[in-house]
């Protein structure tokens, strides 16, 4: 599904991404670790051309990122993200937060996708929130909105970049109960996360980078009980 050759990165001078090589099949789940500044941010925002990348190929579902705005467009419809910040629209409620896209976007009719909203809304089990503001929920559930908010648009894929980091600590389970939820339904999953109770649970790869470079891929099992790399044990033995 996501197919990563060959892939460098740079801004200006700095060599953020070095070399990067990763296959994503369809149904997988992909857990990214790594100390900060080691690219996993940039790696993840490459995928939906946040950023572009300098060197190499990206390709989603057997399309090629490059500067064609087709594809760029064609991807960002079936790739859904989302960030440490929730990133919601405050002046729409929650209902008109999980429309907008799949009727602006997808040109999908109005009232179609007010019923997939109110379905995604059960699915991260707030249906009650649908007229709320952003600024009238908690973290969390913002949290739970912005995921809804992406699999509105039924993508292929899902990207998370460290989507519970800025939760306080009793909101990051009921985020964290949905992802397992979601991993648990097939969806295609590429987390960055430290949460490593939630990795255990649903990677089938784990990924660890340092300094721009993928360092370890393995599956779940083995990068925990046999890291092979010093810096991943050591990165581990800080975090668990
Ligand atoms: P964290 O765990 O702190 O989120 P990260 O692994 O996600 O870190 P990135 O945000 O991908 O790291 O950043 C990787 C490196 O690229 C860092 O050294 C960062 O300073 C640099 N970098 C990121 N964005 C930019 C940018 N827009 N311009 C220049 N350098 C950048
Ligand atoms: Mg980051």
């Amino acid at each position: 599904l996501v197919d990563i050759q060959a892939m460098n990165k740079h801004y200006g001078k700095f060599h953020a991404l070095k070399d990067i090589n990763l296959s994503v099949r369809s149904g997988q789940r992909v857990v990214i670790c790594g100390p900060s500044g080691s690219g996993k941010s940039t790696l993840i925002r490459c995928i939906n051309r946040l950023e572009e990348h300098s060197e190499g190929t990206i390709s989603v579902n057997g399309t090629l990122l490059n500067d064609d705005t087709k594809n760029i467009n064609t991807i960002r419809k079936n790739v859904g993200m989302v960030f440490q910040q929730f990133n919601l629209f405050p002046h729409l409620t929650v209902l008109e937060n999980l429309t907008i896209g799949p009727v602006k976007v997808k040109g999908m009719a109005e009232s179609e996708a007010i019923t997939l909203a109110h379905q995604y809304l059960e699915r991260v089990h707030i249906p009650e929130k649908a007229n709320r503001y952003p600024g009238q929920l908690s973290g969390g559930q913002q949290q739970r909105v912005a995921i809804a908010r992406s699999l509105c648009m039924e993508p292929d894929i899902m990207l998370f970049d460290e989507p519970t980091s800025a939760l306080d600590p009793e909101m990051i389970s009921e985020v964290l109960d949905v992802m397992v939820e979601l991993a648990n339904s097939g969806m295609t999953m590429i987390c960055v996360t430290h949460e490593m109770g939630f990795a255990r649970a649903v990677a089938d790869v784990m990924v660890f980078m340092d300094q721009g470079k993928i360092i370890e891929y393995a599956d779940a099992e083995s990068f925990f009980s046999q890291p092979r790399d010093q810096r991943c044990q050591q990165f581990l033995s800080q975090i668990i």
